[in-house]
């Protein structure tokens, strides 16, 4: 023995040079680690082989059974090959099919005997197994028709050792690497590796009744018995919560290091005469929160607190609170939004709100009076210098502005608070520049108005305090919803469009969302994979990713060729035409030039325009009292909380707001269940856990990120509250005990392996 193994060591030098290239091009497994975490997807269990006779349409099996006769054609009408593999166990036989596969046929050659799993199907009068993983045991001189004796595979050489136990892990594998393959590589490692160092403390384990971390890989790589499993999974999903939960405190701690530079609130200043001139009482929750923020404020220690509060709840009016705390103390507050229509649109309600206190050297301030600045990136040359000047010159008591405040060249005098709304679209990389822009840490508040379920909230936002605003502000319309199902219900449109006239008629407003602009290919909905990142572009209505990313991939049946979502400017087109004739409609969506979408926003904000026909450019913030009835057109593309945002924009006012949700999908099909459920509830948090349910884990820490990047590989945020909120105050207690870890070395090499590779992107990017 040269170099001893460890969890760290690269895949290469323990397994060779071709088992390692395959596993890290086609599994990107590259270290010993990487490939412990490899989990099965699912055991085998040798004994219950599937007899092929017993096989029913509907059942996931896995089959022993050895290859009769393999026959490959290229398809009719489709482009591609159809391979057909006929199984048999002596007895019967089966199909497996396998379009545009054709090495298959080399793979599963006559002879061979294998592992077959999947759900079985017909077609015809022939049940079959379409797309089945396989694993192969190796070709064999049989006679293909003999009875297979699942135990005689015990005495054949190599297979001995990986399916000596009653059990058989089966590994999400690829085309180059069988699941065998991978249990076989498993057993190197972990004999190659021994006894490791328990990254959770022995009392912790203790505790908690955790096996350790050595014995947790055995039992789930190679379990006697299925026993032998849960308290495999049970101690490797504490091994992700601990690890993340760390991280998190650390960071928690990390930024209470540095002291905030106290902003107490002052009498007689600013927000007194803000409050004596409020039109209307603050609820009983925003009072609570407002004093909440506000004793953080006074405080030594940075404020970075998360306030939900469901939409409309009236969180814009708590935050220039606070804001106005921060400047009677002397300084400056930065209010974040996450598109340009936003972000002048909080100009526009500040300004109104703060009027003649809002407007420092103007004819008409008053005594207290500070200066709002706006800061987008479609400012002119001129208009950008004087707000630079304002900001660093400190002319500005608040700042408004996009992502385009984030910049090197935007200065602050004293930055005493960030508010940045809609949270999800910020991440703690931008809330770091901002922080890094005042010489003491300035406090944040970050708004949002999607509801977070708790895990997701001490996971994602785990370095955040949490406050929730759940009262809506007396006098508020109802909502109602409806789902009008188009396919079984034609007529239901036209009386949908038909209501939208009489609102209009009658001083109401309308929306008319779609999920496509429709100006070139680009599908707003299919091509927006781009997630987080692209929904930093400055004035990006972020086109959600609706299908692909909020509902499961079962929803998409494969059905007859799907339509294009449908596009503003078509259904534009067609309603001028058509059913709203005479009503004076406009498109408003992301790729207008700023300035146009806020003169259209202002326009319907007026009444000047009865009817937006728009992409999600309006999801968030938009605040127009009138609007009072929105037709979301194919609704199934859009997710949960998406819908309820886009809800949210109507009945902001005393006029009762209708809400239709338009679309395609069959009664019973996941994706119209979903609309039900919007439909029968206004509750964001009861929406929220619709929506964790429906999207895969994934999904909720970010696009791109699958479970392996995550570092979530067992632990769900969906059923593991219980371990998520142990780990937490574990986690809490260790890393106020031993901050630098210094005295849990194999904790901290955990930690440092979930940053690394930005494997944990979630933690930042959220
Ligand atoms: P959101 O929490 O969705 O951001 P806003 O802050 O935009 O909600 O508030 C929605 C509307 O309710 C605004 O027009 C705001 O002026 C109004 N509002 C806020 N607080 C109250 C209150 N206590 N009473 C009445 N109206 C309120
Ligand atoms: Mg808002």
């Amino acid at each position: 023995m040269t170099l001893a193994v460890t969890r760290d060591s690269p895949l290469r030098g323990l397994l060779g040079g071709k088992t390692a290239t395959v596993l890290a091009e086609q599994l990107s497994l590259h270290t010993v680690d990487d490939l412990l975490g490899h989990y099965p997807r699912r055991y085998a269990e040798r004994g219950k082989l599937t007899d092929l006779a017993s096989l029913r349409i509907g059942d996931e099996v896995t089959i022993v059974a050895r290859v009769r006769s393999v026959t490959q054609r290229r398809m009719r009408n489709k482009r591609g090959t159809l391979t057909d593999v006929v199984v048999g166990d002596g007895r019967r036989s089966l199909s497996l099919v396998f379009f545009n596969q054709p090495w298959r046929a080399k793979q599963l050659a006559a002879g061979v005997t294998g592992l077959f799993a999947g759900k079985i199907g017909v077609r015809g009068n022939q049940i079959q197994l379409s797309h089945p993983e396989c694993e192969i045991f190796g070709a064999t001189n049989r006679d293909p028709d003999a009875v297979i004796d699942p135990a005689a595979l015990v005495d054949d050489g190599e297979r001995a050792l990986t399916y000596a136990s009653a059990l058989i892990p089966v590994y999400p594998a690829s085309r180059g690497m069988q699941s065998w393959t991978i249990a076989r590589c498993l057993r190197l490692a972990l004999e190659a590796l021994g006894d490791v160092e328990d990254p959770l403390p022995d009392d912790m384990r203790g505790r908690r009744g955790l096996i350790g971390l050595t014995e947790a890989w055995r039992r789930i790589h190679q379990p006697q018995s299925l026993a032998d499993v849960e308290p495999a999974r049970l101690r490797l999903k504490w091994d992700e919560a601990v690890t993340v939960q760390v991280t998190l405190a650390r960071r928690r701690v990390a930024q209470a290091i540095n002291p905030a530079y106290p902003r107490p609130i002052r009498e007689g200043g600013l927000l007194d005469s803000f409050d004596t001139r409020l039109p209307f009482v603050l609820t009983a929750g925003q009072r609570v929160v407002g004093a909440e923020i506000s004793r953080d404020l006074g405080g030594h220690k940075p404020m970075n607190r998360l306030l939900q509060g469901e939409v409309g709840s009236g969180k814009t009016v708590v935050a220039l609170r606070a804001m106005l705390q921060v400047i009677d103390a002397g300084a400056q507050a930065a209010f974040l939004a996450p598109t340009e229509v936003l972000a002048a649109q909080h100009l526009r309600t500040l300004r109104s709100l703060l009027g003649p206190l809002g407007i420092a050297g103007e004819f008409g301030a008053e005594e207290h009076a500070t200066g709002i600045t706006l800061l987008t990136g479609s400012l002119s040359v001129k208009a950008r210098r004087a707000a630079l000047a304002e900001a660093a010159g400190g002319g500005a008591g608040i700042v408004v502005g996009t992502h385009a405040l984030l910049e090197e060249v935007v200065q602050f005098a004293d930055l005493g608070l960030v508010v940045i709304d809609e949270q999800h679209r910020f991440g703690v990389e931008q809330r770091d520049v901002l922080r890094a822009k005042s010489a003491a840490p300035p406090h944040v508040l970050v708004l949002t108005a999607t509801p977070i379920p708790r895990t997701v909230a001490m996971t994602v936002y785990g370095d955040l305090e949490t406050t929730t605003l759940t009262e809506l502000p007396a006098g508020r319309a109802e909502v109602s919803t409806s789902v009008v199902p188009v396919r079984e219900k034609p007529t239901w449109l036209d009386r949908a469009w038909t209501r939208i006239v009489e609102e209009a008629r009658t001083g109401g407003r309308a929306f008319i969302v779609c999920p496509r602009i429709g100006d070139d290919g680009a599908t707003g909905a299919g091509a927006a994979g781009n997630g987080a990142a692209g929904r930093l572009d400055d004035g990006d209505e972020s086109p959600q990713p609706p299908a692909e990313d909020d509902s499961p991939s079962e929803d998409d049946e494969p059905g007859p060729t799907k339509r294009a979502p449908l596009a503003v400017l078509d259904v534009a087109e067609m309603l001028r035409e058509g059913p709203l004739a005479g009503l004076r409609l406009a498109v408003l969506h992301g790729r207008l030039p700023g300035d146009e979408k806020d003169a259209i926003m202002q326009a319907f904000a007026r009444g000047d325009l009865e009817a937006l026909v728009t992409t999600t450019v309006i999801e968030v913030g938009v605040d127009v009292p009138e609007a009072s009835v929105m037709a979301i057109l194919d609704a199934d593309r859009f997710g949960v909380s998406q819908l309820h945002q886009l809800r949210g924009r109507i009945g902001r006012g005393p006029r009762p707001g209708i809400c239709l949700l338009v679309t395609e999908a069959p009664a019973d099909s996941p994706a119209r269940l979903r609309l039900e459920a919007v439909a029968a509830t206004r509750d964001g948090f009861e929406l929220a856990r619709v929506d964790l349910a429906s999207r895969r884990e994934g999904n909720i820490l970010g696009a791109a990120q699958s479970g392996r990047q995550s570092g979530l590989r067992l632990l769900s945020l969906l059923d593991d509250e219980g371990i998520i909120t142990q780990a937490r105050e574990e986690a809490t207690y260790l890393v106020a005990l031993d901050p630098d870890l210094a005295g849990h070395p194999a904790l901290a090499a955990q930690v440092a392996r979930l940053s690394e590779d930005r494997r944990a992107d979630y933690l930042d990017k959220a």
